[in-house]
């Protein structure tokens, strides 16, 4: 019990796995005397899911710690810079209904809440165009940077458009080649346990026995060692989240120097929604619906419509139907072993929220490594509890994006309002953004995956109203917003001037690479 903790193994080798390999690797390698020995194995016959290409901007900051160049990221990954989402119809369905969830805070958001002084003024400018400059420069298609700008660094806040086998495989030639990372193909056949139930060692098809310390369970929606061997119960959320099938396709550009959209396009169908991720390479493109409204022939041709909306023909192209079962765990950390990824659960592709699961799930692990087995379970406790909220804070959040919606299209929509499908802490939070516009301090933890910020991108952008406060806006207030609201345009006017286009940008890329700090 008091042996340090020297050996993980990581089973499963999709983003989920070779994330949480480089950021443990870096990370322990780095700072111990003693590295701990980081392995991977992964199956040779079962496929990642090879999906999932959006991603937030803790991103770079979790490349950049595993000593990631950003040019060869970039350059290999095919990558594009995203700058936020663009919800078109989810509102009221109509052509001309879309709103921005920018990646930018609002501006002076650390000494003032715009909101109340947004909503007082007159109509014509979206919350977000109001606040923040991001909005205008998604509409252009511009870069959040310049060639000159160093790796990692931007002049607006941006996350990326990757390639997802492209990043998997990247991330193996990293991890092994640089981090030290051991690398296995072979398949998990079967779990030896310990007379404590701990996993001893695991049995591969080859014939192998792999011991370890700790155990990280990668392997997608299989979850073979959480899920399987220790029968954790699947919580599901499929009453909150309706989604339960995507079908997604590669759809190549017209011409190579086609212009690449700087946000992920997410257009409600009738549903569902169709998420649209252009990369330098091609655009990613996947109807996201559920069954119980709509069938597969309807949802695919919507999918078939919007694909003709820019010349490409669906029977032409190979579309994946991807089955999605909406929850998580009901724990993620047991005994010796910790599920990452897909594994631990999943909800559905809206707003990127697996990758960051994932990314904050191995810096977790990595930070607070516990020191030997007898520690193990204090710290698994505070992981399970840690984790618990930020499922919860995503589910909320995601229910968020459907629950404001006026639509009576689809039976879809209006289920996604009935109160009996809103969790008591959405429910709640909504009470009291009635009366107050959301803030910080309306969230239990400091840092939330979703910040106070999202949610009033949201909360505008799908025409909620808070009531102005009896006591009304102080003329100290009037006078801070009414810089704030002027500062913003002098700062559009200004990125939107020197940003060169996302295209323009990658194949400067391409050609020079971006200055290291
Ligand atoms: C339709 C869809 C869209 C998505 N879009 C986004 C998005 O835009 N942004 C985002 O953040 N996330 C998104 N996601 C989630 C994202 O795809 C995943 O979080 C991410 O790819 C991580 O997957 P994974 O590594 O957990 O699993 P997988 O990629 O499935 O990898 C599983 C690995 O486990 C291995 N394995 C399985 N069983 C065994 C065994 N017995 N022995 C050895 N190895 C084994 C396999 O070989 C494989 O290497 C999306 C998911 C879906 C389904």
């Amino acid at each position: 019990m008091q042996q340090p903790i020297q050996s993980i193994v990581i089973v499963g080798g999709g983003t989920a796995g070779w994330l949480s390999a480089g950021v443990i690797a870096a990370r322990l390698n780095a700072t111990q005397e003693k590295p701990v020995k980081v392995t991977l194995i992964e199956s040779p016959n079962i496929p990642i899911v090879g999906v999932g290409e959006g991603t937030w901007p803790t991103m770079r900051n979790t490349l950049k710690k595993m000593g990631v160049r950003e040019t060869d990221f970039i350059r290999e990954c095919h990558v594009s810079f995203k700058q936020g989402a663009k919800f078109a119809r989810w509102h009221t369905g109509k052509t001309e209904d879309a709103y921005y969830h920018p990646l930018i805070l609002p501006q002076g958001f650390n000494h003032i809440n715009l909101a109340p002084h947004w909503q007082v003024q007159p109509r014509g400018t979206s919350f977000s165009q109001a606040v923040c400059p991001q909005d205008a420069l998604c509409e252009r298609s511009l870069a959040p940077k310049m060639i000159t700008t160093p790796e990692y660094q931007g002049l607006a806040n941006y996350a990326y458009h990757l390639d997802a086998g492209a990043f998997s495989n990247f991330l193996t030639r990293h991890c092994t080649e640089t981090l030290g990372v051991q690398h296995i193909l072979d398949e998990v056949v079967g779990i030896k346990t310990a007379n404590n139930g701990d996993i001893s060692a695991l049995l591969t098809e080859s014939g192998a026995e792999l011991a370890a310390d700790l155990f990280i369970d990668c392997t997608g929606f299989k979850s073979k060692l959480l899920g399987e061997h220790y029968q954790i119960p699947f919580k599901s959320c499929s009453d909150i989240l309706f989604a339960d099938t995507a079908l997604a396709v590669h759809l190549p550009y017209q011409q190579p120097d086609t212009e690449i959209a700087s946000h992920t396009i997410s257009t409600a169908q009738s549903a569902g929604w169709i998420w649209d991720i252009g990369l330098a390479s091609r655009r990613g493109v996947g109807h996201v619906f559920a069954s119980r409204y709509t069938d597969r022939d309807s949802a695919y041709r919507e999918l078939a419509e919007y694909a003709a909306q820019t010349g490409h023909k669906l029977d032409n192209l190979s579309v994946r139907e991807i089955p999605i079962t909406p929850g998580h765990r009901e724990k993620f950390w047991h005994k010796n072993c910790v599920a990452v990824g897909l594994s631990a659960g999943f909800l559905e592709p809206l707003e990127a929220s697996a990758l960051v699961l994932v990314e904050i799930s191995a810096d977790f692990i990595a930070s607070q490594l516990p020191a030997n087995r007898a520690v193990m379970d204090t710290v698994a406790r505070r992981f399970n509890r840690t984790f618990h909220y930020r499922w919860e804070r995503i589910i909320d959040f995601l229910k968020l994006h459907y629950m404001l919606t006026v639509r009576d299209d689809n039976d879809f929509w209006i289920d996604n309002r009935d109160p009996v499908s809103i969790p008591d802490s959405l429910h709640e939070l909504i009470e009291l953004w009635r009366y107050h516009p959301p803030w910080d301090n309306d969230f239990d933890h400091a840092t939330e995956v979703f910040p106070a910020a999202s949610y009033q991108y949201v909360l505008y952008g799908m025409g909620f109203h808070t009531q102005a406060h009896p006591a009304g806006l102080s003329a100290q207030q009037k006078q801070l917003a009414k810089q704030a609201f002027a500062k913003n345009i002098e700062m559009t006017q200004k990125l939107a001037s020197v940003l060169p286009g996302n295209r323009e940008l990658i194949n400067k890329i391409y050609r020079h690479g971006l200055a290291t700090v």
